[in-house]
């Protein structure tokens, strides 16, 4: 190969062949630039032991092709896992040269890397499930699980504090994962590499005496299975391999615990494989009668998971017998295929010898999925594209999120700092000024993202605000804010209600409930409870307010009837005088203030033209009773169509829906329109003015009528400046 020394050439030739040989089809132009790549990229680093660290993506990349070999893909991305976040490599350049889909995994990997470090590992079944909700290709996981071991193959070299702490994640994470993959090879290796960084004394010692009984055992072993192997060959049978199954360390030594017996009582020491080379399940059963002619079978212990296979597909005859001098013997009996899946992830050994105390059936499912890509990926080029196109959805909805202190806390997908206060607790919740996510300074409401490590800074003086409400994620955020936002404002009004009642005592000043609601409209509140919070938050100076005069607040209301009346007749259009326009400048008398609708009439002035008053009005009357005839007939214009807009008082019964029920009386005679609803309300009585188009004065007249029925308002009156 073009470029690389002769041990290196070497080294890329070995992996070819375990690639080869292992896996259903092999990219050999994109294997060769990966491994050149990596190379390249580490060429001046080294590792802890002092070899190039290329040698770590090279072993890593033997482990998937000798204990996981699902496809080249896989081996690739294992020679690169390290060159992102080691070698600075860019992602872009690995897309340009390998591709989308290997990018994607090397950037998986990147962001998974490190993820544990400095946590101490409290919660294993959220770190585990974390992993996954930040991964979308299954091949991220297994070049993970490759690394580690390798990383745990070679731990004797890292410092002794670091040691520790990447075992104690090895097992409680990885060797259980690594487990539910069905990755039992791994797992075991693990989880003995594991612990004997945990508890050396004791592994060293199981070591020994494993070492010590070995000469013993292997001869028993070899006294037990002399007469199997003269029996088989009478029935035929020639294609086997039969091996004393070693037990592993960390096996034996939970054994001791969980039956508190010392290591020279533990019975199964002695375990024994034959493994069929032909894929042919009837020839077990002829081997267990073999078995089961010699020695005395212990009925208790015998299961058949060829006939009922683990949920798993996990496949083998379990048959432990009386062998010489008594002594017990687990004999398993399997074909090659079987063991195949067994040992290289498609069986795991679920539910099976083992805690599972984390079991949920989404995990499960998905397991078996993986199965059947292992299973049929051996075979089929097709499967290929179907590990392509598998993307891991599980956890996809949820979060996980470090505490400063390294707990992880579980959050739906889209949180933010808020709802992680508030999942802490309550009080960091209320008194959560900002945050930081990975030692950043960040805003309250950006979403959160699975791995990152987030702190809340607090404040005594900080509270919740109503706007955190637009973008809290989680139930127990948002009722918390809402309690606390409901109680704040009772505090608010019961104190604004106090400090106006003291000031009004005070004062000598005495506010007719008319007058109250007109001191909260002139202030542009739309109800009493506004009014006393703005008190309560010195957003309105009270003092001023009551000192003014009052006779202000007429003016207010002339000038508002004043506008009204003016939109009211600009709609209505002009005046007909004599039954006819006449080009003469008319005006409406101020007395009355008649508005479009209202009977009316003219009257004929020196120098100011027509001024037009309502029929009732009463200065008008005392005007005619003096005997001033100079009256002009005049009519409200009705063309088309047109019509007039007017406004109604009302007064009544305070009650949730009651404005609802107000428009719908209205709307339903002649689908009414209204034009503006002003209404407030105070203790349980409601007040205001409702603005509505209507054809004609019998047309308002009707809807008048149609609310005086209405049980809740005890007064309605069409309104104008004379019943202001
Ligand atoms: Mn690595």
């Amino acid at each position: 190969m073009p470029g690389l020394s002769e041990k290196y050439n070497s080294m890329y030739k070995e992996l070819l062949t375990l690639c080869k040989n292992n896996l259903p089809s092999v990219n050999e132009e994109l294997l060769f630039n990966a491994f050149k790549l990596s190379y390249e990229a580490h060429k001046n680093e080294f590792r802890d032991s002092g070899e190039p660290y290329f040698h770590h993506p090279y072993e890593v990349a033997k482990i998937i092709t000798e204990l996981m070999p699902i496809d080249d893909t896989t081996v690739i991305c294992a020679l690169l896992h390290d060159v992102v976040e080691d070698a600075d490599v860019s992602v872009n350049i690995i897309k340009k040269e390998f591709g989308e889909r290997i990018a994607e995994i090397i950037e998986g990997l990147t962001k998974i890397s490190g993820v544990f470090t400095g946590y101490e590992i409290t919660q294993a079944e959220n770190y585990r499930k974390m992993l996954l909700s930040m991964v979308r290709d299954i091949r991220v996981i297994i070049v993970k699980f490759a690394d580690r071991l390798h990383n745990m193959r070679t731990l004797e070299f890292v410092k002794p504090t670091k040691q520790l702490r990447i075992a104690k994640e090895t097992m409680e994470i990885y060797a259980p994962f690594a487990n539910r993959f069905g990755l039992a090879a791994v797992k075991w290796e693990l989880e003995d590499l594991a612990f004997r960084f945990m508890n050396r004394e004791i592994f060293d010692e199981i070591a020994r005496k494993l070492a010590d009984t070995r000469k013993d055992r292997e001869a028993y072993i070899k006294k037990f299975i002399k007469p199997i192997l003269e029996h088989l060959k009478m029935y035929g049978i020639t294609d086997y391999e039969i091996t004393g199954r070693p037990k592993h360390i960390y096996s034996i030594y939970r054994k001791m615990i969980r039956q508190n017996k010392p290591f020279e009582e533990i019975f199964d020491l002695f375990a024994v494989r034959i493994i069929l080379e032909k894929d042919d399940s009837k020839m077990c059963y002829t081997v267990l009668g073999v078995i089961n002619e010699l020695y005395k079978a212990n009925q208790e212990r015998f299961k058949d998971y060829i006939n009922i296979p683990k949920k798993n597909n996990y496949k083998s005859i379990h048959n432990t017998v009386y062998g010489p001098d008594g002594r017990l013997v687990e004999v398993q009996i399997r074909t090659r295929k079987m063991h195949e899946i067994a040992e290289k992830g498609v069986a795991a050994h679920w539910k099976y010898k083992e805690d599972i105390s984390w079991a949920d059936k989404e995990l499960e499912d998905w397991v078996n999925r993986i199965r059947e890509v292992f299973d049929t990926s051996t075979k089929d080029e097709a499967s290929k594209e179907l590990l392509d196109s598998f993307q891991l959805n599980l956890y996809a909805d949820e979060i996980y999120v470090f505490t400063p202190k390294g707990d992880l806390k579980r959050l739906p997908l889209g949180s933010t700092p808020v709802d992680f206060a508030f999942e802490i607790h309550s009080d960091v919740g209320y008194h959560c000024l900002g945050a930081k996510v990975d030692g950043k300074i960040v805003p309250l409401d950006i979403k959160l993202k699975s791995g990152d490590q987030v702190e809340i800074i607090s404040s005594k003086n900080q509270h919740p605000n109503k706007s955190w409400l637009k973008f809290v994620k989680t139930h127990k955020a948002k009722s918390h804010i809402r309690r606390y936002l409901n109680k704040e404002e009772e505090r608010l009004l019961k104190d604004g209600k106090d400090i106006w009642d003291k000031k009004i005592k005070k004062l000598k000043q005495i506010i007719s409930d008319e007058e109250f609601v007109k001191i909260i409209r002139k202030n542009k509140f739309d109800n009493a409870r506004q009014f006393y919070i703005a008190i309560a938050q010195d957003r309105i100076n009270i003092d001023e307010l009551l000192t003014r005069p009052r006779t202000e607040e007429a003016e207010v209301s002339e000038i508002q009837f004043d506008d009204f009346a003016k939109i009211a007749r600009t709609t209505a259009g002009d005046v007909l005088v004599d039954g006819e326009f006449k080009g003469i400048a008319y005006d409406f008398a101020k007395c009355c203030k008649p508005i479009p609708g209202d009977p009316i009439i003219g009257y004929i002035t020196i120098g100011e033209g027509i001024k037009i008053h309502r029929k009732d009005c009463i200065n008008l009357i005392n005007m005619i009773k003096k005997g001033n005839e100079k009256i002009v007939p005049v009519q409200w214009p009705r063309r088309n169509g047109s019509l007039f807009v007017s406004a109604i008082k009302i007064k009544g019964k305070d009650r949730p829906g009651v404005l609802k029920d107000l428009s719908n009386s209205i709307a339903s005679y002649k689908d009414t329109n209204i034009k503006a609803i002003n209404i407030s309300a105070e203790q349980s009585i409601f007040e205001g003015t409702i603005a509505i188009y209507v054809t004609d004065i019998e047309h308002l007249n009707r809807v008048i009528e149609r609310l005086k029925k209405h049980k809740d308002i005890f007064f309605v009156e069409r309104y104008t400046s004379q019943n202001e």
